[in-house]
């Protein structure tokens, strides 16, 4: 192994854990070595049960889970050049991008904490009905169990933050499997959640082939809810087979734009190229189909297509980058695919649409038909189509025409417009002159349709991870 890259273990109750077989973790850009980490099977995940069964069996209170959660958005805080870097050798993810992420899983922590001192019940209206009169009611809000968490590699530090932060403010023991290209930023984060004092057993790190772990994590009654970032087709049918379970989903969209005539033109393109193409197009809101009102069709895409343009695309450790590399050779093959089966159905090439070693150029699509992949379905990649439209009417449905409904937005100056689209497109959240790749992490985040079916932000995903009891006292 390089000197310079990184080798992790596993952590299983307090032990790092090594199992005798190495998973090789290479940059995306150059396929160099970055780290290696152990790979575990079914039995690894057992034990990873056994230690967060145990963990739970003697609960923390409330003001140690927030001090700990505290403690580690200060540790986060202090390391975020070397979460930054670690995002970035790993995921390919350019620098500047990964230093938002890394700062964004401070917040994460941050309100995880605040929530974990807020949790409580609520008193309960015994006597709204007669059938409760002379008593005293009150809900509380139990932990669900052990959370089984499975994570993405589009964002390998702050999604498994969303996870991990929120179960332990809920008082949840979890264990984790992240990505297999990006295991090293979640194992970093496990160190520092034991830097900052986490007893043994809370949280449980298993990386290795994904379909032994999550076997494991379905079947195991011990797993009370499964939280899944990651692709459709896996999400759901995990679902299909953990139908016992809770299973919140977050997945993926082929997120829509709506550009009025009547939109400040100059800011919509700024904030759209940058906002289709950061991370190589590579995050579940990254800005796909853009739809502009006919009579500023011309001008906008003139003006989209110049900052296009002017985007630095190449190494992601260099700090002038903002396009780095796509995840996997196999994914650079799909994406090229996909824009050659819209140009063979007529549609026009506007820039982009060419490999330079393992960066494909920002590609921008006019013309494609509705049915083309990269109209209809999540590109995940640095590409984005343009298409006029007449009226809001035909923007909205073209928008909400396809299977998924993550986030979606519109430039418009005209507030009946933006209130109209913002209550009539289909999806989890909606933005109005901002693109809809914004997220802060206070949010409730989540889709509708095939994009999943919960929402994350730690308020919300504590909801999840608790169950409400209800307390009745006869008086
Ligand atoms: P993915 O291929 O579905 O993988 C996600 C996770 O699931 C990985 O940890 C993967 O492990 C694991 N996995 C794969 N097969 C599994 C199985 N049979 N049982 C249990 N786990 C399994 O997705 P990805 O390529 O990493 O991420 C891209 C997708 O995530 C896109 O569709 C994107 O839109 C979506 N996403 C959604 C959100 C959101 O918040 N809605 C955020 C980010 C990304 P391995 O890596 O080891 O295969």
């Amino acid at each position: 192994m390089a000197t310079t890259a990184t080798e992790r273990q596993l952590l299983i109750g307090h032990e790092w854990v090594e199992t005798g077989e190495w998973i090789d973790v290479r940059s995306p850009y150059d396929g160099s070595l970055v780290g290696r980490v152990p790979s575990a099977g079914a039995d690894e995940t057992r034990r990873a049960l056994d230690a967060a069964e145990a963990a739970m069996s003697e609960p923390l209170p409330a003001h140690e889970r927030a001090a700990v959660l505290d403690r580690v958005a200060a540790l986060l805080a202090e390391r975020q050049d070397e979460l930054a870097r670690t995002i970035c050798a790993e995921a390919g993810k350019p620098l500047k991008a990964a230093r938002v992420e890394a700062s964004r899983a401070v917040s994460t922590y941050t309100m995880a904490a605040v929530e974990a001192r807020k949790l409580a019940g609520d008193p309960l209206p015994m006597d709204a009905s007669p059938a409760g009169e002379g008593k005293l009611g009150l809900s509380l809000r139990i932990p669900i169990g052990i959370v089984g968490a499975i994570s993405p590699f589009n964002f390998p530090l702050n999604l498994v933050a969303h996870k991990i932060a929120p179960a332990l403010a809920a008082g949840c023991a979890v264990v984790l499997k992240p990505a297999g290209q990006t295991p090293l930023s979640a194992l970093l984060l496990a160190e520092l959640e034991l830097e900052a004092g986490l007893p043994p057993g809370w949280l449980n790190v298993v990386c290795g082939p994904a379909s032994a772990i999550g076997d494991v994590l379905v079947e195991d009654q011990r797993v009370k809810l499964i939280t899944f970032t990651g692709s459709v087709p896996i999400g759901w049918k995990l679902r299909e087979r953990a139908a016992r379970k809770r299973v919140n989903l977050e997945l993926g969209n082929a997120t829509p734009v709506i550009v009025a005539a009547d939109a400040d033109l100059e800011d919509a393109a700024a904030r759209l190229a940058a906002n289709a193409f950061s991370f190589a197009g590579q995050s579940c809101i990254s800005v796909q189909r853009i739809y502009v009102e006919e009579p500023a069709y011309e001008a906008f895409v003139d003006v989209f297509v110049r900052r296009v343009e002017a985007l630095v695309v190449g190494d992601p450790a260099d700090e002038a980058t903002d396009v780095g590399p796509l995840i996997a050779e196999s994914e650079r093959e799909r994406i090229l695919g996909w824009i050659e089966e819209a140009r063979a159905a007529g549609a026009e090439i506007l820039t982009g649409g060419t490999l330079e070693g393992s960066l494909l150029r920002p590609t921008v699509i006019a013309g494609a038909p509705t049915d083309a992949k990269v109209s209809c379905e999540e590109i995940f990649g640095p590409v984005c189509t343009v298409s006029p439209y007449a009226t809001l009417d035909e923007a909205i449905a073209l928008a909400n025409g396809t299977r998924f409904g993550l986030q979606a937005g519109v430039f418009t100056r005209d507030v009946k417009s933006a209130l109209r689209a913002a209550r009539e497109l289909d999806f989890g959240g909606v933005t109005v002159n901002e693109a809809p790749t914004f997220r802060a992490d206070q949010m409730p985040y989540g889709g509708v349709k095939d994009s999943g079916n919960t929402r994350e932000g730690p308020a919300y995903a504590i909801r999840e991870m608790t169950e409400e009891r209800a307390v009745v006292f006869q008086l």
